[in-house]
């Protein structure tokens, strides 16, 4: 799944990881935990992290080789959150992938001054990554529903870190989106409106893509 920061990725992806019954692999996430167990590799991506630039693309495709290799995402696939962000990523996945291929990319689209005001009002649970919102707060006192952890701003959602992000989408992911089109694997769902909607929208988008490929 592509869409700038704040098209609401994360949580959309953790949607269809259920729906579909399937693993949902965040390389944020990824590298999130790694950073915080201080493990080597989370040492040398939290710097990258913490200033909102793209952690180098032989690092995140080593990440993602290994996810892809465990038993689950053999068996029933898998949803991409936040990978591939750059055309050597997407060219590394292809040929991790390979002799298959992803099924379908979507593309969630949200006009920039929506992403900028979205990711300002973001709040995040420390504990299991679920996502809230100063308008979508937890019931409960900044406690998360799911987990009770503590919900937070992200250090990476300051001013400046936003700003530069959405910049490097626009420089280095935003061309997959032409990228996969001309390989036939594109849909472009409007990211817009309620969370439902747009979870309906992407539900249609896959189930007429594996229609179309059984028939
Ligand atoms: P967001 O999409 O809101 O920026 P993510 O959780 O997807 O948040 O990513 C957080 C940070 O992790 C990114 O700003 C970047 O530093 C790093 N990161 C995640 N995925 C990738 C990737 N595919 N390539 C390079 N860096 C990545
Ligand atoms: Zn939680």
């Amino acid at each position: 799944v592509l869409g700038k920061q704040g098209a609401g990725k994360g949580t959309q992806c953790v949607r269809l990881s259920r729906h579909y019954v399937i693993p949902h692999i965040s390389t944020g996430d990824l590298f999130r935990t790694a950073a915080a167990a201080q493990t080597p590799y989370g040492k040398l991506v939290e710097h990258y992290i913490a200033e909102g630039e793209l952690v180098p693309d032989d690092v995140v495709i080593g990440v993602v080789a290994e996810r892809l290799a465990e038993d689950d995402t053999i068996r029933k696939g898998f949803v991409l959150d936040g990978f591939p962000r750059t055309l050597a990523q997407a060219e590394g996945l292809a040929e991790l992938l390979a002799p298959d291929d992803l099924d379908l990319v979507l593309d969630l689209e949200i006009p920039k001054e929506v992403a900028l005001a979205r990711l300002s009002e973001r709040r995040v649970c420390v504990s299991c990554g679920t996502n809230y919102s100063l308008s979508r707060p937890p019931k409960f006192d900044w406690t998360c529903d799911i987990c009770g952890g503590e919900v937070v701003q992200r250090e990476d959602d300051s001013e400046e870190a936003i700003r530069r992000r959405l910049m490097l989408y626009e420089e280095e992911t935003a061309p997959l989106v032409a990228w996969y089109e001309e390989r036939g694997k594109l849909a472009v769902i409007d990211g817009l409106g309620e969370p439902d909607e747009v979870q309906a929208r992407m539900v249609a988008a896959i189930d007429a893509a594996i229609r179309s490929r059984h028939q």
